[in-house]
């Protein structure tokens, strides 16, 4: 879509429905929308205008914000939540007395040098208070372009995040920016709404992708879920001649907790050696293929083997419970799911066994 038919699209719907009378949009200064702007980062316009009347009477500009004792501008915050943004606004007065003369630079630069202000912040005071060409990308800003040109991926990541930019900058118009960034911001607030946009009200119905494709919802995209840790282990299947196989009851605390279960080892070590060492010689060794198994925390990769016993161990457990389960004739134990699994596939395996034999 063309630069000026998206903005002047933009700026007629604004001209129309935008909000005009908010506290911070009547006696416009530098001070006041970079009070509003970081009041409302995070947080919705309604809970934000108590605190900005309250905040603009006791501080009625940056200098008798910045000469307040920090723990009054804590105070007037209790409640809005994100602190760090009041301790922020305070230093950030102090340094604009400091170095700027008590006086809002005007630039996108040296805005964004201050503390607390970022990129779409500074833009938000050098279009609105300034008058100045600068495009903004706050949350609701992306929310409309991304749905607008259905940009993949979430914003959190450089590579969204810059392509978004490209398109905030591309319609931000020479003319009319204050207006603008305010109907850009109002529109991703009251009719580009994150679960239920208004496209039929929205004056870039007509060219949005996502609404072509009917999953305006699906844009922004989602923060990617972190990669669960995987821990790998071998689950050691031991069967005595008898053809039985060896579980032991798991502590009470941690997974599968007072469960029943196979003997487990780390991934690195050799089953036959240990196997050998604690219950004695083996006969024969079957690795099968591992798979996963799920936790809310992590993946466990488990692989079974299983190892015959050339005799029967005289002790099969240093402490806790043990015992040998009978695959013909199981004793009721609560086992892990895993581990019933296993167990079921031996019980088949030995079915399989014996009419073969028995056929042979
Ligand atoms: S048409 Fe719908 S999805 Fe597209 S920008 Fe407008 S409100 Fe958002």
């Amino acid at each position: 879509m063309s630069k000026s038919g998206f903005a002047s699209d933009v700026l007629r719907w604004f001209d129309r429905h935008g909000r005009k009378n908010l506290p911070w949009q009547k006696n416009i200064s530098a001070y006041r929308v970079w009070l509003s702007e970081i009041m409302l980062q995070q947080t919705q316009v309604t809970t934000v205008i108590p605190y900005f009347e309250r905040f603009t009477e006791r501080f009625p500009d940056v200098r008798q914000l910045a000469a307040a004792p920090v723990d009054e501008v804590l105070h007037l915050w209790t409640g809005l939540g994100y602190y760090a943004r009041a301790r922020n606004l305070h230093r950030c007065a102090q340094q604009i007395v400091a170095e700027h003369g008590g006086e809002f630079p005007d630039s996108v630069d040296e805005l964004s040098a201050l503390p607390g202000i970022g990129r779409s912040t500074a833009g938000a005071i050098a279009s609105i208070a300034f008058g100045r060409r600068a495009p903004i990308l706050d949350g609701n800003v992306k929310r409309v372009l991304a749905r607008h040109y259905a940009v993949e991926g979430w914003p959190g990541q450089t590579r969204v995040a810059n392509t978004l930019w490209q398109y905030a900058e591309q319609h931000t118009p020479e003319r009319r920016c204050a207006d603008y960034t305010q109907a850009m911001m109002d529109l991703g607030a009251t009719v580009c709404t994150r679960t239920r946009p208004a496209c039929e009200l929205c004056p870039l119905g007509a060219s949005c992708i996502a609404r072509a494709q009917g999953n305006p919802t699906d844009y922004p995209g989602k923060k990617p879920k972190k990669d669960k840790p995987v821990k790998a282990v071998q689950f050691l299947m031991l069967r005595n001649p008898a053809g039985d196989i060896l579980l032991e009851q798991r502590p009470a605390q941690g997974i599968w907790g007072g469960l029943w279960g196979f003997p487990e080892l780390n991934v690195d070590s050799d089953p036959h050696e240990h196997v050998a060492d604690h219950y004695g010689a083996v006969a024969q060794r079957e690795v099968w293929d591992s798979y996963r198994h799920t936790f809310s925390h992590y993946h466990l990769e488990i692989t079974p083997v299983l190892l015959q016993l050339a005799r029967e161990p005289e002790k099969v457990s240093e402490s806790g419970a043990a015992c040998w389960y009978c695959l013909d004739d199981p004793e009721a134990l609560g086992l892990a799911a895993p581990v019933k699994r296993l167990l079921q596939k031996l019980a088949e395996l030995d079915l399989r066994l014996s009419r073969t034999s028995g056929q042979g």
